[in-house]
């Protein structure tokens, strides 16, 4: 039997306590619970880089990062995927352009908002890999996949560090996934909660004093 293609992470599975990872004070009166420690998430990103690398056949790719939450995951991707090309036998050429979406206050998804579209137009003919923190419902990917393709790239394949499960959701499943989660509002790992949050390095479930005390 072959595995699922991410770790999926159980409703009623383990979780950590912030008493046993550093994190930052100013956030310690607000977050529930650790879901994935950093060093997990470093390592399931690492894997990650391997099978983008093994399963890439162009001379060059594009890595879209999607701020900014796709910020952190973006980063971390890139340099394990050029570790490989300086360590293996096939190496090809990582550009970078970044695109802005909105779609959400307090925990509320509203109405999608791209911001930086010029970057858009250079992607005609190129591989592209999408990289983006988490997909929801599914929808901002869904009707980002359909702007980009009035664009023309070669390829594009979406990479998507967290996948929730939701029983509304569109069906839509990313080429990678790092971890399939729970249906919770996580921060952390360049994630927010109205801005917060980004300067954590794990990912987390917010507790109700963090609702109220980052709420807008
Ligand atoms: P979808 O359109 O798939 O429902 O939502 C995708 C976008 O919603 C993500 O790119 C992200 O910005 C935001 N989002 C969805 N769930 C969460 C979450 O649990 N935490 C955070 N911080 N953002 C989320």
């Amino acid at each position: 039997m072959s595995s699922p293609k991410f770790i999926k992470v159980e409703d009623n599975g383990h979780l950590y306590s912030i008493d046993h990872f550093s994190v930052p004070r100013h956030y310690e009166d607000s977050i529930g619970s650790i879901l994935i420690p950093h060093g997990l998430i470093a390592d399931r990103i690492e894997r990650m880089a391997r099978d983008i690398h093994e399963g890439f056949e162009g001379e060059s790719m594009i890595l879209l990062c999607i701020l900014k939450g796709g910020f952190r995951f973006s980063q971390d991707l890139m340099n394990y995927i050029g570790a490989i090309n300086c360590n293996s036998g096939k190496s090809f050429q990582i550009g970078l352009d970044f695109l802005r979406l909105k779609s959400y206050t307090n925990e509320e998804s509203g109405e999608l908002k791209i911001m930086g579209v010029d970057a858009l137009e250079s992607l005609k003919g190129k591989n592209v890999l999408i990289v983006e923190d988490i997909v929801d419902t599914g929808n901002t990917m869904q009707q980002l996949l359909k702007t980009l393709d009035v664009y023309q790239p070669k390829s594009v394949k979406v990479a998507s560090l967290l996948l929730k499960r939701r029983p509304d959701s569109t069906g839509y499943i990313p080429d990678y996934v790092g971890f399939e989660i729970p249906n919770k509002f996580v921060i952390g790992y360049a994630l927010d909660y109205n801005e917060y949050f980004r300067d954590l390095n794990h990912i987390c479930v917010i507790n109700d004093f963090g609702k109220k005390k980052y709420a807008i």
